[in-house]
């Protein structure tokens, strides 16, 4: 299927790698030119380099996507932005009790104030032109919280509460905003949290990762490659009918029946 999207201009945050990377991969596949952000700058080139050997033209800005200087420097590097796909790190795991407000302003800065700005940012242009796909990389924390994770947990839902009223706004205008959940991807930042739960279990990483699969129905973990493919899809000119919704693509791991 041709997605109907060649030529047009993406954003896509936190993209050197992961979830971010896999989402920027599909697009690039799909024609669309590329402004690609993270903060460290040698992977991000690196990945940049992979991206414009699909045919596409990529900048890279390095950057952190948090700053108001950073959102500032990704979107002067765009023509325009025709598709935002907001991304960047998770807020760390803990106990609740020993956040502080510094913590939760930071989460909540970074997990919902900063994909708001963006969105605030590139709307209006999308609406005169009477054509805008946006994207929300957030979890499926937000449909069945993580007890590890109060602040993804919370500020990742503040958004979500966003994107319901303000999708509708704009769906007259061929502007679809929709947030894609992802359960367990098997990318550095799961990797990572292996690591700390068997050091936390005093366990081995190959124990607690098998402890983790026999919860995910479809017996393995998922590919930054096929969420991207899902993302693609919904910035795609088909998905034009396909505005406020909560994708979750987990495997089947969330039990319930909707
Ligand atoms: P990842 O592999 O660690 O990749 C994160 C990407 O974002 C990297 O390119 C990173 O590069 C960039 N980044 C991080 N903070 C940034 C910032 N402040 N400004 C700009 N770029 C930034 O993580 P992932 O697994 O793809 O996860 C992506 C998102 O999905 C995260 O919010 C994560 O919490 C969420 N998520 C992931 C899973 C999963 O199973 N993987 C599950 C649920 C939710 P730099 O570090 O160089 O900036």
């Amino acid at each position: 299927m041709d997605f109907g999207i060649r030529g047009k201009w993406a954003v896509v945050c936190g993209a050197s790698k992961g979830l971010g990377y896999g989402c920027a991969e599909a697009l690039a596949g799909e024609g669309v030119n590329l402004v690609i952000n993270a903060r460290t700058g040698a992977a991000l080139e690196e990945a940049a380099t992979r991206l414009r050997a699909k045919g596409v033209t990529v900048h890279a800005v390095a950057c952190d996507i948090a700053t108001e200087a950073g959102r500032k420097a990704v979107l002067a590097a765009a023509p325009q932005v025709d598709i935002l796909v907001n991304n960047a790190g998770g807020p760390p795991p803990g106990d609740f009790r020993t956040f502080t407000r510094e913590d939760w302003l930071k989460a909540i800065d970074a997990k919902m104030l900063t994909p708001i700005e963006l969105i605030k940012a590139t709307l209006d242009p999308m609406i005169e032109r009477k054509w805008g796909r946006i994207v929300n990389i957030t979890s499926s924390a937000v449909k069945a919280p993580i007890d590890i994770l109060a602040l993804s947990n919370g500020a990742r839902s503040g958004l979500t509460g966003f994107v319901a009223g303000a999708a509708r706004k704009v769906a007259v205008h061929n502007v679809t905003i929709n947030n894609l959940l992802p359960g367990m991807f098997y990318t550095d930042r799961l990797k990572n949290n292996f690591i700390t739960q068997a050091k936390n279990a005093n366990t081995d990483v190959a124990a607690a990762e098998k402890a983790r699969l026999s919860t995910i129905p479809a017996g393995r973990f998922g590919t930054a490659e096929e969420f991207g493919q899902m993302c693609a899809y919904m910035c795609s000119s088909q998905a034009s009918y396909f505005t406020g919704q909560n994708v979750l693509i987990d495997g089947g791991a969330y039990p319930g029946t909707f």
